[in-house]
């Protein structure tokens, strides 16, 4: 199985750098590997009607968050606090990390 990897992963801050989202920030919810998209919290919010379930007895008009290609989104650098490329470099114990490009903040900890 081919594992696409993404430059993001859930829990990062991320800013839109594309889309009609352009210049907000978010934290990513939800990554979709296989589709290469992300869920960013409050972000692409659109308007879903929704029969009644059983957890939402009435039904109504949910607001939910629609993925994001993970392409139009980049990392917050916490160093530079801008929208970052990022590289990998692998750190004195052998783990990976992202870094930015811009200032080389490491930016998994
Ligand atoms: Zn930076």
């Amino acid at each position: 199985m081919a594992v696409n990897k993404l430059h993001v992963k859930k829990d990062d801050l991320v800013m839109v750098i594309a889309g009609k989202e352009k210049g907000k920030s978010g934290k990513i919810v939800r990554v979709l590997p296989d589709s290469g998209q992300v869920l960013v919290e409050n972000l692409n919010i659109v308007k879903r009607h929704s029969r009644p379930t059983r957890g939402n007895a009435q039904g109504g008009i949910i607001e939910k968050e629609a993925p994001l290609d993970a392409s139009n989104v980049q990392m917050l650098c916490k160093g530079c606090n801008k929208p970052a490329r990022t590289g990998i470099r692998v750190l004195q114990d052998g783990s990976k990390a992202r870094f930015c490009k811009k200032c080389n903040e490491i930016l998994d900890k």
